[in-house]
């Protein structure tokens, strides 16, 4: 189980997004059409995986956090598009990082960088919203707001930071909004048959 928790924000960068934006852009739209990465708890079980966060027994957070998902889509559209942070939004990212009770923990200090961490009580591992909420709440703290973006494509929805050097990156991807693409591949597997879960 994976229990310490990081305090220190991440060296984001272009190929490292902070996780509160991966978070929020496992639900965004292709041409309109919803496209959900979340959609049940097997799904949920993967995405954990592959973020090496705890994975198992999550089944029963699926309905929070899509609740929490879209506070921290409002912040972020919020943010994006140079609106007013609505206090209900914040509230409920408070909430969650309040939620897990533990103590604070020096690791790494004998070897290399020394870290700070939040180690839940025993039983408990903070949990992925936990997480997620953590990972936004350091983004609000430490600025940069200027560099989070919503794709150009009003039908995609995919929020990033811009990491370009005059912070002139308009698209969810380097090639223009390529959703368009993804769109007719997607009606074309819908056109054939069943979608098989885990391929899009
Ligand atoms: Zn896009």
């Amino acid at each position: 189980m994976v229990r310490l928790v990081t305090l220190e924000k991440a060296a984001w960068g272009p190929a490292a997004e902070p996780l509160f934006l991966e978070f929020v852009n496992s639900l965004h739209w292709d041409d309109g059409i919803p496209m959900e990465e979340l959609e049940d708890a097997a799904a949920l079980a993967a995405w954990c995986a592959a973020r090496e966060l705890p994975a198992e027994g999550r089944e029963g957070e699926l309905g929070a956090l899509r609740s929490l998902r879209e506070h921290a889509r409002a912040i972020v559209e919020r943010l994006a598009t140079g609106r007013p942070l609505v206090l209900a939004d914040l509230q409920a990212i408070g909430q969650v990082l309040g939620g897990p009770t533990g103590r604070l923990s020096f690791m790494g200090g004998n070897s290399g960088q020394p870290s700070l961490c939040f180690e839940p009580e025993p039983g408990h591992d903070g949990g992925v919203a936990f997480r997620v909420a953590l990972s936004l709440t350091q983004f609000l703290v430490a600025g940069e707001h200027g560099r989070l973006k919503l794709c150009a494509n009003p039908g995609c929805g995919y929020a990033f930071l811009d990491f370009s050097t005059n912070r002139t990156r308009r698209w969810c991807d380097m090639s223009g909004c390529g959703n368009r693409q993804k769109v007719r591949s997607f009606r074309r597997r819908r056109t054939l048959g069943p979608v098989r879960r885990g391929r899009s």
